[in-house]
């Protein structure tokens, strides 16, 4: 037997592993890790290790003899540059390993803009990204930010405590647009700016000053002109299909389209994470989600069909980003036509956005509300008539709100995800 392959070592692809070898699969098990190092976790990569809180070694997604001790045959620093599913083989540079199953878990790649490449210019996806970028970091220096989403967020929150100057450039006219509402978007945007960053909204990048190879100044379409010790570009990932593509598999939306089952459109070939896109029961929608939720959950899915335990992928999507004191949790995807209800004291910086569609709960983000984050990863998707006015009021515990048909709770038996 040649077991399974599964290429790629992030949240995802470890994931499968590990689950694999827990459910009972007994076949060798290749894991082609990409990158230099042993497997780690992503988010701190913009949070406490950015910030010198932890080292790289205390963020490995596990011990360092984990996967000779359970026989899985980790390949660092090796790249898949093919996979043909006619001989069932995955091509790496130094020969080709054999296959039953492959798993493709390759993520995503961050997109830089055009006419940024410079040396003071940097992304944020991996572990190199994050060393150089800490290099840089240095107090008192003056760190221009393209992109308000999540990574450039973080990562101004952890240079503003680092001592350096932030100026963030979104070209929307708030943050997070694409993940959260905008009562929220505001009250990120105000934390942010009491904390001493400079967020510009609805600003275009006109023109950059560049000397010496190094970009020393930003000029905005509404006049102002940033300067620039370095710039970060937060403006989205590409998700990495070229294996899976090239082999013939559908893609959609940017990413490998899989089923339920996590099934390509090649036969015997998987794809989970980042990478993938697919029908998400709970909203309806095709999606591409990128959460450490949905990489290790279709981790977990996958190894569940590769042993033949079936079950598929249904899952309630939920994130997390931490910025300054704020905990953001968001559990559930927004939907247009819905309405908020405000639950807590948004002044005390502890509150969640409870979101319905009629008397449907379709989504909940929450900041330093563990307690209602945790109670709507049970309740979001879940039958019944959700009482919004009810959970206006913070005493009254968010399950309470929703009046559960007789019978079981359909969101019970779900698989969980990892922990923030
Ligand atoms: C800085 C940062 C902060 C984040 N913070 C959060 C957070 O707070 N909360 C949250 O839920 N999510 C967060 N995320 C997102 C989360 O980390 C991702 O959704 C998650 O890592 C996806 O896991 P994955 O395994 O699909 O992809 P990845 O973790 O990206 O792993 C893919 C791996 O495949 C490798 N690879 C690619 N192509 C090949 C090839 N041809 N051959 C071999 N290897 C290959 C890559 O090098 C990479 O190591 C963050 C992401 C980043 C970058």
């Amino acid at each position: 037997m040649s077991g399974t392959v599964i290429v790629g070592a992030g949240h995802a692809g470890v994931q499968a592993a590990v689950s694999l070898r827990q459910t009972g699969y007994g076949e060798p098990i290749r894991l082609i890790g990409g990158e230099d190092c042993p497997p780690y976790h992503r988010p701190p990569l913009s949070k406490a290790m950015l910030a010198g809180e932890k080292r790289p070694e205390q963020i490995a997604l596990r011990g360092p003899d984990f996967y000779e001790r359970n026989g899985i045959e980790l390949f660092p620093g090796a790249r898949a540059l093919a996979l043909d599913p006619a001989s069932k083989t995955v091509r790496l540079a130094d020969g080709s390993l054999a296959y039953d199953k492959a798993v493709i878990a390759t993520g995503a790649g961050a997109r830089m803009l055009a006419g940024f490449q410079r040396d003071n210019v940097f992304v944020l996806r991996n572990m190199q990204d994050a060393l150089s970028l800490q290099d840089a970091l240095i107090p008192g220096a003056n760190l221009v930010i393209v992109g308000g989403g999540f990574i450039g967020l973080e990562v101004a929150a952890t240079a503003r405590k680092l001592g350096l100057a932030v100026d963030v450039v979104e070209m929307q006219d708030r943050l997070l647009t694409r993940a959260i509402p905008a009562a929220l978007s505001d009250y990120i945007c105000r934390r942010h700016r009491a904390e001493g960053v400079r967020v510009h909204l609805g600003a275009q990048i006109e023109r950059v000053v560049a000397e010496e190879g190094r970009i020393a100044s930003v000029a905005l379409s509404n006049g102002a002109a940033l300067a620039a010790d370095l710039v970060l570009i937060g403006v989205g990932n590409a998700p990495e299909i070229g294996l899976a593509a090239e082999a013939g598999a559908s893609t959609a939306m940017g990413g490998i389209l899989v089923d339920g089952a996590m099934q390509t459109t090649l036969p015997d070939v998987y794809a989970i994470g980042d990478c993938t896109a697919f029908d998400l029961p709970v909203t309806g929608s095709r999606v591409r989600l990128e959460s450490v939720q949905n990489a290790v959950d279709q981790g977990r899915t996958v190894a569940r069909q590769i042993t033949g335990q079936g079950g598929s992928y249904d899952p309630v999507p939920w994130f997390w980003s931490d910025q300054f004191d704020m905990k953001l949790q968001m559990t559930g995807l927004s939907v247009s036509g819905s309405g908020f209800t405000v639950r807590g004291d948004v002044e005390s910086g502890s509150f969640s956005l409870v979101e319905t569609l009629g008397e449907r709960l379709v989504a909940v983000h929450s900041v330093n509300a563990v307690a209602d984050h945790m109670a709507s990863r049970r309740l979001v998707g879940a039958p019944g008539r959700f009482d919004r006015s009810a959970a206006a009021d913070p005493d009254t515990p968010l399950k309470a709100c929703l009046a559960a048909p007789a019978g079981p709770p359909r969101r019970a038996a779900r698989i969980a995800g990892a922990e923030p």
